[in-house]
């Protein structure tokens, strides 16, 4: 049996270790050059900060899911530097060094992980805006702040943990913006005492960044981020409804992760939106397994749940694929996982209610406000969009709004601009955004140079 994992994060590394220990020999691909995922990104070779510096207080885990993934690269068959930009039934489509290769699988497991969601701000298209994502990589891949001096905007753990790995690194941090009230995230803190470490680690995070006298607006909102040629200032609204102006030369955005589900999309799993997440997640049966035969999923790929839940749920995913190809499984082992898994849900709803995804925001971009940067499509032209279908008598459909618009069909095939189209076309048609769907996944999954598949 080829059981192929795709993905090399927390999620894809405990599957692999899985897989081998029951005496198998997957193929295990990542785009990345070496596993570690998002949380544990390894730095660039000839690096000098330290595990403690890169990771914090999670040093030891990155540690420890580095050295096995080094100790997994033999025993399967490791694909570093490998997209896959296509799945069809029974093969991945890969691209590795300029070359095209269609892998086949029995069974795959997909940990492709998460990315950021964001919020069109006006003039988040300016050179010096990144995602918080965006801003940590620079940090721990290549030890580089994005700016002298650096605004956070934005809501959830990401926003305030790179605002203090910032101030840690010794970069200047001008000002951390989250949306989420104060108050908000005090109702949500009995869920989230059902992880007290994980909770008292975030309270260190703020402390550190009071301490640091950085300046904190909770409960505000970002009006537009301003400058010519790029980012000279933020200009935002605290909860007061005070307008501020805070000159920066930089900016980290991001409002929460979504789902990197477009493999599984292409496999035909079928989603449902999680209003909690107020994210589109493809369905399994909390083993992994979807109702596509063959294909199972672990990490955040399968919904938000953090990286401590990737691993458990990338080695129960690889349990139930060892299951169904009918070979022996460690069923205490499997019995542990599962006890482990089920108490994650209640403290990751939580974390969502205590750092919402400010929809309403999102909904009213104004209409000068590039959504879809790709293709240069405007709010306004999709709340145009929404008022044509509607007189022409036609369901309310993201993907309709893309014919008309183009929204979504440029290079990052709507990874980016989906969600924040959708909420502004769900406050245009005055319906629920699960009914407007999502925009479907379409191959390549993200961009290839199409000369390499000519050559194919
Ligand atoms: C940018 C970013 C930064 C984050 N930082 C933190 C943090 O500091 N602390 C924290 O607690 N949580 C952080 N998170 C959340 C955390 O990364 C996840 O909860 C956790 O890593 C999930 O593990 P995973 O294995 O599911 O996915 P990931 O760790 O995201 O791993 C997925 C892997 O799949 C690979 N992949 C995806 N698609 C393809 C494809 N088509 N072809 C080939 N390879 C593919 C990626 O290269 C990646 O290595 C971050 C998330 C993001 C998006």
């Amino acid at each position: 049996m080829t059981v192929a994992v795709v993905g090399a994060g927390p999620a894809g590394t405990r599957a692999v270790e899985v897989l081998v220990r029951a005496g198998q020999r997957p193929v295990w691909i990542d785009e990345a050059p070496a596993n570690g995922g998002r949380i544990y990104q390894r730095p660039l070779a000839g690096t000098t900060r330290s595990h403690r510096d890169l990771y914090g207080t999670e040093a030891a885990k990155a540690a420890a899911i580095h050295a096995l993934g080094d100790r997994l690269r033999d025993a399967s068959d490791w694909r570093p530097g490998t997209l896959v930009w296509n799945l069809r039934p029974g093969l991945l489509d890969t691209f590795r060094a300029g070359r095209h290769e269609a892998i086949r699988f029995e069974r795959a497991i997909l940990c492709t992980g998460a990315m950021d969601r964001i919020v069109p701000v006006p003039g988040w298209t300016l050179p010096g805006v990144f995602t918080l994502g965006g801003a940590q990589i620079a940090l721990k891949a290549q030890g580089a702040a994005i700016g002298a001096r650096v605004a956070f905007l934005g809501t959830g753990p990401l926003l305030w943990l790179v605002a203090a790995q910032y101030v840690k690194a010794g970069a200047s941090v001008a000002l951390v913006l989250d949306t989420s009230p104060f108050a908000t995230k005090a109702r949500a803190t009995a869920g989230l005492l059902r992880d007290a470490t994980t909770f008292a680690k975030g309270l260190a995070l703020v402390a550190r960044l009071r301490l640091a006298g950085v300046r904190v607006i909770e409960g505000g909102a970002p009006i537009a981020i301003e400058g010519t040629d790029a980012v000279a200032a933020v200009r935002v609204r605290d909860r007061a409804g005070r307008e501020h102006r805070i000159a920066c030369d930089a900016v980290g955005l991001g409002f929460g992760l979504k789902p990197e589900s477009q493999l599984a999309d292409l496999a035909g799993v079928p989603f449902t939106f999680d209003g909690t997440q107020r994210n589109w997640v493809p369905q399994h049966d909390g083993a992994g397994r979807t109702q596509v035969p063959r294909i199972y999923l672990a990490g955040d790929a399968a919904g938000i749940a953090g990286a401590d839940a990737a691993e458990l749920a990338g080695a129960r995913a690889a349990w139930a694929a060892i299951a169904d190809g009918g070979a022996a499984v460690d069923i205490a082992e499997v019995a542990r996982l599962a006890r482990v898994l089920a108490r994650i849900p209640r403290f990751r709803a939580a974390l969502e209610r205590a750092f919402p995804y400010p929809a309403v925001l999102a909904a009213r971009t104004p209409d000068a406000t590039i959504v879809c940067r790709c293709e240069a499509i405007t709010a306004g032209e999709l709340r145009a969009a929404a008022r044509e279908s509607h007189v022409m008598g036609r369901a309310p459909e993201v993907n309709r709004a893309k014919a008309f618009t183009r929204v979504g069909m440029g290079r990052c095939q709507g990874r980016v601009c989906g969600p924040p189209a959708a909420e502004i076309l769900a406050d245009a048609l005055g319906c629920d955004v699960a009914e407007v769907g999502r925009l479907r996944g379409q191959s390549p999954v993200k961009p290839i140079p199409i000369l390499a598949l000519a050559a194919e």
